[in-house]
């Protein structure tokens, strides 16, 4: 049976006095795995601020282990300072600083490099589901990830599957188009790997609240969330942390 992920992306939101505040009020239950990401500069203040239960990591990092590139974060650094889990791929960065799936790949095998667990982002926008497209941009996001790490790299980390028309809108996907989606990611990593497969954390993304995570973390291949917005408030993270705990238990 897989363990429940949710995973905190804070963006380029926060600040010391909101760790503070976040970390007083925030609450985990034992039988889920939770990683916040937050902005790079905060990531020791926050990791040594919660119980080292919980994970912190980084919202993207450089491809090289060291050298000249001017503004770039290694895992290896990342790994040094208490971080073990990198976002590799978010929507965000593929189109504000135009990604590609080949380099989303080679940051994926990066953070593994480095010694941590990626969280790879999948996700169609929305002219892409209408021309229903959807699942042909997924494959291809993943076979680029495919053809450049380990397969076995992919049970370490977590795919997260985010629509991009319900990041940050308030627009969730259905509990049964997420499902569609994972179970077709799943199969597709099981061409490669059964036991990867069958051992991979499928995350959904866009829009979770404590208001639709029941529903969603309900689905067979729903392994927990990657949440933006409502992550940045204590109580509501916590709630749907405990929510993918009940969802986890109910299995
Ligand atoms: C995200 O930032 O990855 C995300 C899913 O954001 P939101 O939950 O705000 O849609």
């Amino acid at each position: 049976m897989r363990r429940s992920l949710v995973a905190a992306n804070w963006k380029m939101h926060g600040s010391l006095t909101h760790i503070q505040d976040f970390v007083t009020d925030f609450s985990a239950v034992d039988n889920v795995d939770v990683v916040i990401f937050p902005p790079v500069v905060y990531l020791q203040a926050m990791a040594s601020s919660l119980p080292m239960s919980i994970y912190c990591g980084v919202q993207d990092i450089g491809t090289s282990a060291s050298g000249p590139h001017t503004g770039e974060v290694a895992a290896e650094m990342v790994f040094e300072v208490g971080g073990a889990w990198a976002i590799v791929g978010h929507s965000e960065r593929r189109i504000d600083q135009s990604e590609m799936d080949d380099l989303v790949a080679t940051k994926a095998a990066a953070a593994v490099r480095g010694g941590l667990h990626p969280i790879i982002c999948v996700g169609e926008s929305l002219a892409e589901r209408e021309a229903g497209h959807e699942i042909a941009v997924v494959e291809g996001q993943l076979e680029a990830v495919l053809d450049r790490l380990d397969v076995a790299q992919l049970a370490r980390g977590a795919i997260a599957y985010e629509p991009v028309w319900a990041i940050g809108t308030g627009r969730t996907a259905s509990p049964q188009q997420a499902q569609e989606m994972h179970a077709f990611i799943r199969d597709k990593v099981a061409h490669v790997d059964e036991v990867v497969a069958s051992q991979m954390r499928i995350l959904y993304g866009g829009s979770v609240s404590p208001d639709n995570a029941a529903a969603l973390f309900a689905e067979e291949d729903i392994d927990g969330g990657l949440v933006g917005g409502a992550s940045l408030d204590a109580g509501e993270f916590s709630a749907i942390i405990a929510i993918a705990g009940v969802a986890a238990t109910a299995d």
